[in-house]
């Protein structure tokens, strides 16, 4: 997800490449198994927690502590905020989301999750959605309230979750045989009203693309932040006029 291209063998990640380059880049995990990056903040969920208030704290919402602050206290022109969030990871659905979400039920509570009905995994799954959509909402609200800075934020999953379909839990499933549950994922745009005038973006043309891919989002980035690189590829910028779904494979 974070590579400019198909060959991952050697690459630089997006956010050590923008930092590189002279972007404040802050990275906020509530999750792990980050590749090597070399951002300049890295913050762990529990650096922030004392500074959170509400019951999302022990949840994805802590990504959310003091990021308004934080923007607007940076001393550069370029921003890139990465907010690793747990999301909808198994096996512990159950746990991914606070009482309010609990719209879906019975749900399953086991972490063997073959020992639940398929309707508990189900419902489990789907409450870790309905909690997603609202950390989202959050995310944006907060974005929407930024005063004279342009922003943007784009949600991609690095990839879907098998819920018991044909004997497959989880993911990790090797691509070529992986089922599309694993393999489609959300990928999200939205961008303020100043950062719609300023970048002339038209959102009605970067919609529903047959073949958004992982790739589009270091070029996007790139492209968002009229960064100038021989390795920045216009044809997969979404945001860009020249987009073209049919090249991004
Ligand atoms: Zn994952």
């Amino acid at each position: 997800m974070l590579s400019h291209t198909e060959n991952v063998a050697n690459f630089e990640a997006l956010p050590t490449y923008l930092a590189r380059h002279g972007a404040d880049v802050i990275w906020r995990t509530n999750n792990w198994g980050e590749p090597a990056i070399d951002v300049s903040s890295y913050v762990k969920a529990s650096d922030l927690r004392s500074s959170c208030k509400g019951e999302g704290c022990k949840l994805d919402e802590v990504l959310l502590t003091n990021l308004i602050e934080t923007i607007e206290s940076s001393t550069k022109q370029k921003i890139l905020i990465v907010l690793h969030t747990k999301g909808s990871h198994g096996p512990s659905y159950y746990s991914r989301y606070t009482a309010s979400f609990n719209q879906f039920k019975p749900v399953c509570r086991e972490e063997e999750i073959s020992k639940c009905t398929s309707q508990e995994l189900i419902n489990a799954y789907d409450n870790t959605i309905l909690y997603t959509d609202h950390f989202l909402a959050a995310l944006i609200a907060k974005l929407e309230s930024l005063q004279n800075i342009p922003s943007a934020m784009m949600y991609v999953s690095d990839h879907g979750e098998s819920l018991g379909e044909q004997g497959l839990y989880l993911h990790g499933t090797p691509y070529s045989f992986a089922p599309d549950y694993q393999k489609n994922i959300p990928f999200l745009l939205w961008a303020s009203d100043s950062m719609q005038s300023h970048k002339q973006i038209d959102l009605e043309l970067s919609q529903q693309g047959a073949s958004h891919t992982h790739f589009n989002v270091f070029h996007t980035v790139l492209g968002a932040f009229d960064f100038q690189s021989p390795i920045y590829r216009k044809d997969l910028d979404v945001l860009s006029t020249n987009f073209s779904p049919s090249q991004s494979k």
